[in-house]
């Protein structure tokens, strides 16, 4: 790693990654240390993927503010700049009673204050025309056309690679162990060595009041607030196109029913607050709490096809329930992205604009650089290609014709381009968060064994030094024998018609 830098960026979630990336289009050396071994392994890869439109945003708060400033630039340049899937398939406030209608014109109101376009009130036979599984107490519904859903794994994955393609270094397994402010800026202590910077940004979600006390800013606490959810497979017969949320009450949001921008449908999340910044377990009380919310949009949910509960914790300050991004006047040069709970996704390129603007208050005028190319372009994906590209993609190179995850139709080439981009997949998580091998309904029971093959080939290291993620979190104690791979190869060719 090397040992001087303008600027470390802690922290490799949405945040810290938008940062990174923003920060590359100018003449600034950049470095984001990560503790993980991969990006996107905090609170940005647990979450419902949203980019919300901002009708219910509080322009007084920071996090109302970015909102609506990052739907602008999804829709403007993220889109068309990241080759991330981002589908704008609009969500709906659904009442359920009379009672609730007042609420509803609140929230378009609010939102046209906001600069929301396209809000309207939909009565109950528009509602049922675009989704029939509504309840059949809906009355009416707030319609959101600009609200989107993302991949959050590949969004993030996304602004790493293209920080690093622009010239950013990232570091992983570099957990941030002390800041030592110094006459000329900071010297950062990491798992990998110490790096000298002019600028230090914190973006480290949960941890963001720990890394900022490394610095003697101690004036605030993430507390950690669990959401969790159940996902359904893809063969669910339940069609739901947009995201439903029911009327928000003071308390909650409600629970939400979304496709995912894969076909999958979720459902959640509930909120609790916690102690434990690692406890994303989940409960049998909140996951019943999530079907019985979900139900009362889309009554005929039930559990069956289920493939996955999980949870994610947002890292909130209970105090402002805001954001808290700025410069730390008592530490100059220190600058906080903290507090980013929902809607940290949908503002993470508008949070980034804002950091980079503070950078520039810091350092004064930053000089653009002409080389900055904020395109980029991920692996192929086999399984939305017609026969003739696929067809094509297989004659140059015959792994993008071996099928590996046969649930989500993932192919070796495809693998193999996962552990081989600007920010590497090291872990079998991190390919499946980057190309979805075990993402299915088997859930990586068929997959797996091929999957550690490949990275032990790529990696060259043992078998039984796959990870599946973290340190400690190995999957064998020996190697993989033989017919068991040959078992998972038989008929995994692909038909270039699937
Ligand atoms: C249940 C739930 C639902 C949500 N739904 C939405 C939604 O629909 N739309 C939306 O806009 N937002 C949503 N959010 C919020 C959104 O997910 C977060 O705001 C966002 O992911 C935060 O990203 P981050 O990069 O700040 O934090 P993280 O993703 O947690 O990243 C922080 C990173 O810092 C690293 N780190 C920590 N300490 C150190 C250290 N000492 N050294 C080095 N690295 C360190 C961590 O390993 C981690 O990778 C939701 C959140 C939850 C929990």
């Amino acid at each position: 790693m090397q040992s001087q830098t303008d600027v470390v960026v802690v922290g490799g979630g949405v945040t810290g990654t938008a940062i990174a990336r923003e920060l590359s289009r100018y003449q600034l050396d950049v470095v984001l240390v990560e503790k993980s071994p991969d990006v996107c392994t905090g609170t940005s890869k647990a979450n419902t993927a949203l980019i919300h439109a901002g009708f219910n945003a509080d322009p007084d708060k920071q996090k109302g503010r970015l909102n609506v400033r990052g739907n602008e630039l999804y829709h403007e340049r993220i889109q068309h700049e990241l080759d991330v899937p981002i589908e704008w398939r609009g969500a709906m406030v659904v009442a359920t009673d009379e009672s609730e209608r007042p609420k509803l014109e609140e929230l378009l109101a609010k939102g046209q204050d906001n600069g929301v376009d396209g809000l309207e009130i939909l009565e109950r036979e528009q509602l049922l025309e675009k989704e029939p599984h509504l309840t059949d107490d809906a009355v009416a519904a707030l319609w959101a056309p600009t609200a989107g859903i993302v991949n959050p794994f590949e969004l993030t994955v996304g602004f790493a690679n293209n920080a690093v393609e622009n010239g950013a270094s990232v570091e992983l397994e570099a957990e941030v162990t002390d800041i030592t402010k110094t006459d000329e800026g900071f010297t950062v202590e990491t798992a990998k060595g110490e790096i000298d910077a002019d600028i230090v940004i914190n973006a480290a979600g949960l941890y963001a009041d720990e890394v900022s006390k490394m610095v003697g800013v101690d004036d605030f606490e993430i507390t950690p607030r669990r959401g969790e959810y159940y996902l359904y497979d893809k063969q669910f017969d339940i069609d739901i196109d947009t995201t439903i949320f029911p009327v928000p009450t003071e308390v909650t949001k409600g629970i939400v029913v979304t496709p995912t921008d894969e076909e999958n449908l979720l459902i959640g999340p509930n909120a609790q607050e916690i102690d434990d910044k690692r406890d994303k377990a989940t409960t049998r009380q909140g996951l019943d709490k999530v079907l019985e919310g979900a139900q009362k949009t889309v009554p005929d949910l039930t559990k069956q096809d289920v493939i996955k509960e999980f949870a994610g914790l947002r890292p909130a300050i209970k105090e402002t329930g805001d954001f808290r991004i700025q410069i730390e006047e008592e530490v100059p040069g220190f600058i906080n992205a903290a507090g980013i709970q929902s809607p940290g996704l949908a503002s993470a390129p508008a949070t980034a604009e804002l950091v980079v603007d503070l950078v520039e208050e810091v350092r004064g005028d930053l000089e653009e650089d002409p080389a900055f190319d904020p395109n980029y372009s991920g692996p192929p994906k086999v399984r939305h290609m017609s026969h003739e590209e696929r067809a094509a993609l297989i004659e140059e190179d015959p792994r993008y014709g071996q099928i590996i995850c046969r649930c989500e139709t993932v192919t070796e080439g495809e693998i193999r381009d996962a552990i081989n981009q600007p920010v590497p997949a090291q872990t079998v998580n991190a390919i499946k968060r980057r190309v979805r091998p075990g993402a299915g309904r088997c859930q990586g029971g068929f997959c797996g064994p091929r999957v550690i093959e490949i990275l032990s080939e790529e990696l060259d290291v043992p078998m039984t030094e796959i990870k599946l993620e973290e340190e400690g979190s190995e999957l064998l104690t020996d190697e993989i024998k033989q017919p068991l791979l040959e078992k998972s190869r038989e008929g995994s060719e692909v038909n270039a018609d699937d």
